[in-house]
């Protein structure tokens, strides 16, 4: 049985290592906050105090930090994992990161003999909590291979989308994408409203129409249209408007390197940080609905 050093228990690195921990491995974990270490160790973890001590005997390493500067320093840095782990290690970083750092991260790890997979997530934390996020990975296929017992334990659709890096770039064209379609379908649905229409009577017919899209399914940004989502509990919980903005710099950004033409995605990514400097940066990214309101 492989032992796990886990690095991150953040909003969702805690229930991904709790997950993995309800799947029997041999987790270790390591936070910069003592109290999320803690949390783990009462979820039945083996707690560590510092890097070399995670890592001690670990063959697997999986990161979830805020940005790719945290993976680097963690892995690279002095009295790093780098410095501190056994040959031949599996790192699977499961951060949302540059995807050129991913692949300088591979690269380097590589030089030193080790394996790396980028395998950034959506499903946010309400998908971590239940285990049922989807994977998006870059990487040769013997070391996604090798990953899939540890990514099945937190999630339920695993894809290899190419080499190192690739996952980084699927994930952020689906981001930019969701905040086109979170977008276009605010602005639409608050259209006919304006035009005196009710907004769960449009969204029935666009859902029935050539319009639908996975916002108006799952997730509407017009209040009270349907339960349990964030817009009808005051725009709480779900995916902050500050990580849409961070995935849309990391979108824009990698259309710079190739000449990507990305029109909608620089508009989206506009509006949404205008949305965030105007206080909303902490409420859940279906609230670009109320930019479009009549005040
Ligand atoms: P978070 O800020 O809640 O957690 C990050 C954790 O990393 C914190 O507990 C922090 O103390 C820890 N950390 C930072 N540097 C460290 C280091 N050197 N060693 C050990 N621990 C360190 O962030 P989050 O919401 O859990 O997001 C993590 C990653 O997942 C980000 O890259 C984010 O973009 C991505 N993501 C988040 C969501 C979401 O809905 N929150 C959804 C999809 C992807």
């Amino acid at each position: 049985m492989a032992n796990i050093a886990f690095f991150g228990l953040g909003n969702m690195g805690a229930s991904m290592a709790k997950n993995l921990v309800k799947a029997n491995f041999v987790v270790t974990v390591y936070d910069l906050v003592g109290s999320q270490v803690q949390l783990l160790a009462e979820a039945g973890a083996t707690p560590s105090s510092s890097i070399p001590e995670a890592v001690a005997s670990a063959d697997v390493v999986i990161s979830m930090l805020p940005a790719g500067k945290h993976v680097d320093s963690l892995y690279f840095g002095a009295n790093g994992v780098l410095d501190n782990i056994a040959d031949n290690a599996l790192f699977i970083d499961c951060s949302t990161i540059e995807s050129k750092t991913a692949i300088n991260i591979g690269e380097k790890l590589r030089s030193c003999g080790h394996r790396f997979i980028d395998a950034p997530v959506s499903g946010g934390v309400a998908g971590a909590a239940a285990g049922n996020l989807t994977f998006i990975v870059g990487g040769n296929k013997t070391d996604f291979d090798d990953a899939q017992v540890y990514l099945q334990a937190m999630g339920k659709n695993i894809f290899l989308a190419g080499n190192i890096g690739a996952g980084q770039v699927a994930k952020i064209c689906n981001n930019m994408l969701l905040a086109v379609l979170m977008a276009g379908t605010s602005e639409a649905l608050q259209m006919g409203i304006d035009n005196g229409l009710d907004p769960k009577v449009m969204s029935d017919i666009m859902l029935q129409s050539s319009g639908r899209n996975w916002t108006l399914e799952l997730y509407n940004p017009c209040p009270d249209v349907m339960p349990n989502v964030p817009s009808s509990n005051q725009y709480q919980g779900g995916f902050l408007v500050d990580l849409m903005n961070k995935d849309l710099a990391l979108a824009m950004s990698t259309a710079a390197e190739n000449q990507s033409v990305v029109p909608l995605g620089k508009l989206a990514q506009s509006m949404f940080q205008m949305h965030g400097n105007a206080g909303n940066g902490k409420l859940d990214f279906s609230s670009i609905f109320k930019a479009y309101k009549h005040n």
